[in-house]
């Protein structure tokens, strides 16, 4: 096991693969988030390319969910793909979507998060720079995952993923516990001034800090910390920031702005254990 930020990674059939430890402990889940490392694509989606639709081989984005799923422990058949689109439009899912998105065509559209409260049902966010959130309540025993880029991160998506969870489970947010997977960091997320407004817009951000002026035109905005925050200010308490910035490493992980877009896919599973 090694650590990069907070997180461990491991690695099982030569596919690396990264845990958040708050959800390690939680027996009842499985979880892990995918590198680039692993897997079978070549060129630019080389090798982990868990992304449909980038242009790569569908074999061979198959062929990389099967090894990647074998390694960190979920059974491809019970995948569940989300349809992001940088909305905020929540689905719950059951036993009858496993598979959507993966084995088969996924039958919905901007669906930048998921949940359910089924064993065994693996929930998929994706992103390459954007924030993957993944939500367990150990109470109801129900989960959650959402793709918070920036402007789902200004629209509110960690909140409205709560809100989804409280309205189909009863969770309460008091017993939530989120994690921030791997994404681009505080130190590397620099945009200019439009960016910033839609953030100083979200009262919650406005004070926050985390957006930073560097001077020239252009701000960093902590999308961690944004998250964060939103998540507090809507009664989560137990938040893990994994603090693994794509960008800084480009060899490990999926960078949209280290590779001018030319690449493959990450993708971070959570499910509960049968
Ligand atoms: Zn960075």
């Amino acid at each position: 096991m090694q650590k990069f930020g907070n997180m461990l990674s491991y690695e099982n059939q030569g596919v690396p693969f990264l845990h958040l430890s708050s959800f390690e402990k939680q027996a009842w889940l499985n979880h892990a988030f995918a590198t680039r490392l692993g897997g079978v694509s070549t060129g630019v989606y080389a090798a982990m390319n868990l992304g449909f639709g980038r242009g790569d081989s569908e074999k061979a984005v198959l062929e990389n969910y099967r090894r990647f799923c074998s390694a960190a422990g979920f059974s491809i058949e019970n995948l569940v793909a989300t349809a992001q689109t940088h909305q905020t439009r929540i689905l719950r899912v059951g036993a009858s979507e496993r598979g959507a998105g993966i084995l088969r065509p996924k039958p919905w559209h901007d669906i930048d998060g998921l949940v359910t409260n089924e064993a065994e049902v693996s929930l998929c966010v994706y992103g390459a720079d954007c924030v993957p959130l993944l939500f367990a309540d150990p109470v109801q025993r129900a989960i959650g995952v959402a793709h918070a880029g920036w402007r789902g991160t200004a629209a509110g998506i960690a909140a409205v993923t709560v809100s989804a969870m409280e309205r189909e489970f009863g969770t309460r947010a008091n017993d939530l516990l989120v994690g921030i997977g791997p994404s681009i960091g505080p130190c590397c997320f620099e945009v200019d001034e439009p960016v910033v407004q839609a953030f100083l817009r979200v009262s919650v951000l406005a004070d926050a800090h985390c957006i930073t002026e560097q001077g020239n035109g252009k701000w960093k905005i902590d999308l961690w910390e944004a998250n964060a925050q939103i998540l507090r200010c809507a009664g989560v308490r137990q938040i893990e920031k994994g603090m693994l910035c794509t960008r800084c490493h480009p060899d490990l992980l999926w960078s949209h702005r280290a590779t001018g877009g030319k690449r493959g896919g990450m993708c971070g599973i959570l499910s509960i254990r049968g």
